[in-house]
């Protein structure tokens, strides 16, 4: 089971209204506990199930048998069942993973920075050694290039790290400015994989509905979220 969460639904008040589930954000951690135990019910797991993840923009990929945090990974496997694997993210594209019948599961955050590590195909790659052979991935919602203006050294940064079928759609560069679609390029890069991927398509910073850093800088983060109950 799968589910993405948006801003409705939640215990939080003021700018992290109401369904903010990072913990690291400012905001009460009584609300935030109460947040994440009814969104990991959405997937029929209970909150000591929750797996979260403290994301660092790398591809380092943690395996996880139970829930708890782990710190410094942008991915999350698993083969267990009982637990969730949750993604934060708040313009950053949040995505999951599952081969339904090998059982492995997997959640991923993924800016620019995480596009350019290689985290989609590191997560892939684990999965596969946990035994799934095909995979899909549902992504999350991100920002989309249009409100995602970035300095041009950043384009031309991540052209040098990733294959040209990847910049191609991934870094855009007109007289208007660059631009990054990071939603394309972890698409991309999961078609290049073979996976079949399914979109929750909207734009965190044009979507009242969702948390976005770049629009509101102090605020919360939604979650994509996969177990395998
Ligand atoms: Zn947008």
């Amino acid at each position: 089971m799968w589910a993405a969460t948006g801003r409705d639904g939640g215990a939080s008040t003021g700018v992290y209204q109401s369904l903010n589930l990072a913990e690291y954000v400012g905001d009460d951690a009584g609300a935030v506990a109460e947040n994440r135990r009814r969104a990991v019910g959405l997937v029929g797991v209970g909150v000591d199930g929750l797996a979260v993840m403290g994301a660092v923009h790398g591809a380092s990929v943690g395996v996880v048998s139970c829930g708890g945090f782990v710190a410094g990974v942008d991915a999350l496997v698993s083969a267990s069942k009982g637990i969730a694997l949750l993604a934060l993210a708040a313009d950053c594209v949040p995505l999951v993973l599952a081969d339904a019948r090998a059982g492995v599961i997997a959640a991923v955050h993924c800016g620019w920075r995480g596009v350019g590590a290689g985290v989609v195909a590191a997560a892939l790659a684990t999965m596969r050694d946990l035994g799934a052979v095909s995979i899909e991935a549902v992504v999350g919602p991100a920002i989309c290039a249009r409100c995602y203006p970035v300095p041009a050294e950043r384009t031309e940064y991540l052209r040098e790290l990733v294959p040209t079928e990847v910049s191609g759609v991934a870094c855009i560069d007109h007289a208007g400015g660059s631009f990054i679609d990071v939603r394309a390029g972890v698409s991309v890069q999961l078609a290049l994989l073979g996976i079949e991927t399914h979109h929750v398509n909207a734009c965190t910073n044009e979507s009242t509905d969702l948390f976005s850093y770049r629009r509101d800088t102090v605020t919360g983060r939604q979650g994509m979220m996969i177990s395998r109950a």
